[in-house]
């Protein structure tokens, strides 16, 4: 049914047919119907977000081997709340006071190669990012990015943690960054928002010795887009449900679930914390729960064969336009940098666009798309250089077929 009457037309704001993938700022993926459904059945009564936390913190562990885990509002703001667990710990006074550090260590250690536009969550936590290493390889001008003996010489007593970006352009094995951190009693952080699937990285980062690991919820999960899971230590993960959940109760009724606890209450009451602002709901929460659920379950190499078929079906649709030449990225299942990082590559249609040939360049095109209704929003991150990309995640066949009709129209009907 693409159709432009959605929920959307009610606020005047036009349907987006997503060709771009999981991002969410038009939507991402669509939430899989078993986790909207429970967020529906949750809407209905309550539970104590404390003793979902701590049934989410089970889920988490069986699912990535960590010791705890915790729903927040965004592998973002788990990065946010890892570092503010990695510079409070178990200190009441220092969670009161975040942002503000006073003398508690709170750098965080990352590779330039590794800097990203994600990175300010780290900041927002309370830490201030130590760069080190430079930015030669991914250049082309020097064999390394980073050298193991850089990290050892960033910590110091003011170091709160090393982050770590699994990428395919990050070179230092992630073993080899924790057993430095872990030599030096520093923890490691991994933003691993975007790296699945495989959902074998749910375990890996975990297998080999992070503290601390974030993943968004509303990516290749598919759950409620406004969600993120932060898979660690117990200890750590105590320190973010201090500063994260409402205790804003009397003594006499203060009764933090044991299970997220363990026999190490806080000393006292902690006040509402740094990390207030990243609350999720317990729709939310109960919602990527099930997605999660449901993701676990899903056949990997039965949604990739999916993806390619769509993929090959879109390239097809278009092919055969005059001065469009489409092509399907190559078919490698993973691959795997330097730093032994393995990551899926979801299968992409590539448009050529030659202007001359076609009377529109791909600037114009992707605009003409944009203003269909629905609209059609694809990859134009090189429209500069005549090249889209069409990603078929986030689309039913019968969008792909849309896609693909909009296409030819935009291109033809000149
Ligand atoms: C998407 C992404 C994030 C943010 O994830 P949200 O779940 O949207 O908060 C952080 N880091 C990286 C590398 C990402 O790709």
């Amino acid at each position: 049914m693409t159709n432009d009457t959605t929920i959307y037309s009610e606020f005047n704001v036009p349907t987006v047919i997503n060709a771009v993938g999981t991002k969410t700022r038009v939507g991402g993926p669509r939430m899989r119907p078993e986790a909207a459904d429970a967020m529906r059945a949750a809407a209905r009564s309550g539970a104590h977000i404390s003793e979902l936390q701590a049934k989410a913190s089970e889920r988490i562990s069986e699912a990535t081997g960590a010791e705890a885990g915790y729903v927040t509002t965004g592998a973002s703001a788990a990065l946010t709340l890892a570092t503010a667990a990695c510079i409070a710990g178990d200190d009441l006074g220092r969670m009161a006071r975040l942002p503000k550090t006073g003398d508690a260590p709170n750098e965080i250690v990352l590779p330039r190669s590794q800097r990203n536009c994600y990175d300010r969550a780290f900041h927002v936590g309370g830490g201030t990012i130590v760069e080190i290493g430079n930015n030669d390889h991914t250049l082309g001008v020097a064999a390394t990015n980073v050298h193991p003996w850089e990290i050892e010489d960033a910590i110091s007593d003011r170091t709160a943690a090393i982050a770590h970006l699994p990428k395919q352009a990050t070179q230092l094995p992630l073993e080899m960054v924790v057993e430095i951190a872990h030599d030096n009693d520093v923890p490691v952080i991994v933003d691993g928002a975007a790296t699945l699937p495989p959902k074998e990285n749910l375990r890996r980062y975990i297998d080999a010795g992070a503290d601390l690991v974030a993943f968004s919820g509303g990516k290749a999960i598919r759950g409620p887009q406004a969600t993120g899971i932060l898979a660690g230590r117990a200890d750590l993960i105590r320190s973010v449900a201090c500063q994260q959940l409402d205790w804003d109760v009397t003594d006499t009724v203060w009764d933090p679930p044991e299970s997220l606890f363990g026999d190490t209450s806080p000393t006292g009451i902690p006040r509402l914390g740094i990390g207030r602002g990243f609350k999720v709901g317990t729709e939310e929460l109960v919602g990527l729960l099930r997605a999660l659920e449901c993701y676990l379950e899903e056949d990997e190499q039965e949604l990739h064969e999916t993806l390619l078929d769509r993929a090959m079906m879109i390239c097809e649709g278009v092919t055969g336009i005059s001065g469009v030449e489409a092509s399907v990225t190559p078919d490698i299942e993973s691959e795997v940098s330097a730093a032994n990082h393995r990551s899926e590559v979801i299968p992409e249609v590539v448009l050529k666009i030659d202007p001359d040939a076609t009377g529109l360049d791909a600037v114009a095109l992707a605009e003409g798309l944009r203003e269909e209704r629905p609209r059609i929003v694809l990859g134009a991150d090189r429209a500069l250089d005549g090249q889209l990309s069409i990603n078929p995640f986030s689309l039913s066949d019968e969008e792909a077929r849309y896609v693909i009709d909009q296409i030819r129209g935009q291109l033809t009907d000149r």
